[in-house]
């Protein structure tokens, strides 16, 4: 059981994002164990791990994709795991970006780009333009802004993707892999779109294997294993010098 306090959260603490003891299975199969983890403005965290630890499952328990059986997630100081919470209020808050980029394909993209602006922030349309082709500007992708995602580049895509997560000025972007489903030279504007970002304190919280990124970008390294964040550090610690085998292990086998 929670305590009130837990419920109520913290209006104190300075913490965009907390999971605090939080569990997570899929009938027998236990994927989170008592994971605890805070994220703080302008921070970028990187869950690393073997495909099945769990960092999907993590990010979609954060946005409320999933529910968590047990532990607490605060944010913004206020408990997002309490019943009563409204799970499209909370997700309007956060910007979410996956690995096969999703976009609408019948639309055009200054279309993807606004379209939640408008339906579930209530921004009308001519604003909503406006500050879809900002966005679309900040990504460098103002030119194509009538195009269709099928005419652009799987990194263009994903860039279009990242600019319909930021558009509404989220507290806390969640990115799954982004660059997993990209073709390798295509990486790379994506990963430095995202050192961008984290440039202009943009707070994130990601999965990735690109090790390099997650050394340069990283303030907190997470490796998951077992359910449980089994080491965590600054990435020159975690990724430079891992004090686990299973660490090491881990590393060697994606390098
Ligand atoms: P990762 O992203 O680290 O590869 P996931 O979070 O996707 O790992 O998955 C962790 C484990 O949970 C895997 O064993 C996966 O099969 C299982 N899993 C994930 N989602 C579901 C689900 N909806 N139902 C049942 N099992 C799931
Ligand atoms: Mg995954």
């Amino acid at each position: 059981m929670r305590s009130p306090e837990q419920r109520r959260g913290d209006p104190e603490t300075s913490e965009v994002l907390a999971l605090r003891g939080v569990r997570k299975s899929f009938g027998e199969h236990v994927v989170l164990r008592d994971v605890d983890l805070t994220v703080e403005p302008g921070e970028c965290v990187v869950l690393i791990g073997a495909s099945g630890s769990g960092k999907s499952t993590l990010l979609r328990c954060v946005n409320l994709l999933e529910v968590v059986d047990d532990g607490v997630i605060t944010f913004e100081g206020r408990d997002i795991t309490d019943p009563r919470v409204d799970g499209d209020e909370v997700r309007s808050r956060m910007g979410m970006v996956f690995q096969a980029y999703n976009l609408f394909p019948h639309l055009d993209v200054i279309g993807n780009v606004t379209l939640a602006l408008r339906l579930v922030h209530g921004v009308d349309a001519e604003e909503a333009r406006s500050r879809g082709l900002a966005m679309l500007d900040r990504v460098g992708l103002a030119a194509r802004a009538e195009a269709r995602p099928d005419d652009l580049s799987g990194g263009q895509q994903q860039r279009v993707a990242i600019a319909r997560a930021l558009v509404a000025n989220p507290r806390l972007m969640l990115l799954d892999e982004v660059t997993s489903a990209l073709d390798p030279e295509l990486v790379g504007e994506v990963l430095d779109l995202l050192t961008e970002l984290k440039g202009e304190g943009v707070t994130m919280l990601l999965n990735t294997h690109e090790m390099g990124f997650a050394r340069d970008v990283a303030d907190q390294v997470c490796f998951l294993h077992d359910g449980r964040i089994h080491e965590r550090g600054t990435p020159q610690q975690v990724i430079g010098e891992p004090r686990e085998e299973r660490t090491r292990a881990f590393l060697s086998r994606i390098r």
